[in-house]
């Protein structure tokens, strides 16, 4: 999208391919490492970030939906792209069409590709999928008790190739629940090669397993069955750390920043209000400066008199309500302020940064929400130098 708003998400080349061989290195040679490019790349935007990756030799990336799918096709036309939440009736020809390769768990996601299959013809064992296991998440997945069934599907002559067994860790900072969750994953993978499949690889553990460096126990199973461990990782490849800081994360790179400027200054007088409901009154005479970004544009309205922005390298509060559109800033600190001075929500200007995690901290949600909130009409803008 563009606009002739002076509002822009700049996406740093540099800082993603950082991440991205950090995240290489942790998985190590013998690992496949997915990017997690779903809901827009972390709200990063898909069109520029997936080449990059690809270019850098990614070569499986993970997405929520189809029409996701569909679009990173076209950008890169080499890769293997798994579709995360499966699909829906509709999608099926598409899936086949585009080569992609769907999660699937529910016996409807089977019906859906063999009819798709059988209309094109496809021989059995043509069509790779990922079979996920619910161990815990209790949101997608075959729940163990209802294993053999959906396995007796995968039997020729389906058209389906059961390439994967994938589970997803729900806390993975927490290695007692994820060890429970390994043993059931574990099981699921015997009852499978029991059942005479060989799946080519598991795939488990997202961002947080590989900060964890808790990367033993299902690559040890992958190994056992001659498979190989395939990673999952979003936010990690964006510069965040889930939740909580290991170590580690301190080598990520925020990928991006989120900048405006100031499009008018005015003083009010000690006792003028500001904004909606005039949750701003002036406790001194006051400068506040206008800014074209509201949260219509993904800036939270909790942030209203909490939040705070980056102008000449120093922190300005946000002064009164967050409106859809515009935001005032309380700028009398900073006498400097002028028109047209550019302003950092997220990001580094001077000394001075403000991450995603740190909004998130004010507005109670996590850096995950905080990015993908960005609203698609803030064009993203890929830069070469980092944050
Ligand atoms: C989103 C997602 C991931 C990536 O999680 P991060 O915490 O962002 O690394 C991995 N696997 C699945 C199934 C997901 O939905």
């Amino acid at each position: 999208m563009t606009t002739t708003r002076p509002i822009r998400a700049e996406i740093s080349r540099e800082s993603l391919l950082h991440n991205y061989r950090v995240l290489q290195d942790a998985a190590g040679p013998l690992a496949e490492l997915l990017v997690v490019v779903k809901a827009d790349a972390y709200g990063h935007g898909l069109a520029g970030c997936a080449p990059v990756l690809h270019a850098a030799g990614a070569r499986w990336f993970g997405v929520t939906s189809m029409e996701e799918a569909v679009r990173l096709r076209r950008l890169c036309p080499q890769a293997r792209i798994l579709a995360l939440s499966g699909l829906w009736p509709g999608e099926e020809d598409a899936a086949i069409e585009h080569r992609l390769t769907p999660a699937v768990w529910e016996p409807y996601h089977l019906d859906l590709l063999e009819k798709a299959a059988s209309r094109c013809g496809l021989a059995a064992g043509a069509f790779a999928v990922h079979l996920e296991i619910d161990t815990g998440m209790s949101r997608q997945g075959v729940q163990l008790r209802d294993l053999a069934a959906i396995l007796e599907r995968f039997r020729a002559p389906s058209p389906l190739h059961l390439e994967a067994v994938m589970t997803h860790f729900h806390s993975a900072d927490n290695p007692q629940i994820t060890a429970e969750q390994e043993r059931l994953l574990a099981l699921a993978t015997e009852s499978i090669v029991a059942g005479g499949f060989r799946p080519e690889m598991i795939s488990a553990g997202s961002s947080a397993s590989m900060l964890q460096q808790d990367t033993v126990a299902v690559t040890d199973l992958a190994t056992s069955i001659g498979a190989r461990r395939i990673f999952r990782a979003g936010i990690a490849l964006y510069g965040y750390a889930p939740g909580y800081a290991p170590p580690q994360a301190a080598v990520l790179r925020p990928v991006l920043s989120w900048k405006t400027c100031i499009t008018a200054l005015r003083a009010i007088d000690t006792g003028a209000t500001a904004g909606y409901d005039a949750t701003f009154r002036a406790a001194r005479p006051t400068r506040l400066a206008l800014l074209p970004v509201g949260y219509a544009d993904g800036l939270s309205r909790l942030l209203s008199n909490r939040g705070f922005m980056l102008v000449r390298g120093q922190h300005a509060p946000i002064a009164g309500r967050v409106s859809m559109d515009q935001t005032l800033l309380d700028v009398t600190d900073i006498p400097e302020a002028a028109v047209g001075d550019e302003v950092v929500l997220i990001g580094r200007q001077g000394n001075e940064t403000i991450t995603a995690a740190d909004l998130a901290h004010l507005t109670g949600t996590i850096p995950y929400e905080i990015l993908c909130d960005v609203a698609a009409r803030v064009p993203r803008i890929m830069v070469d130098e980092p944050c």
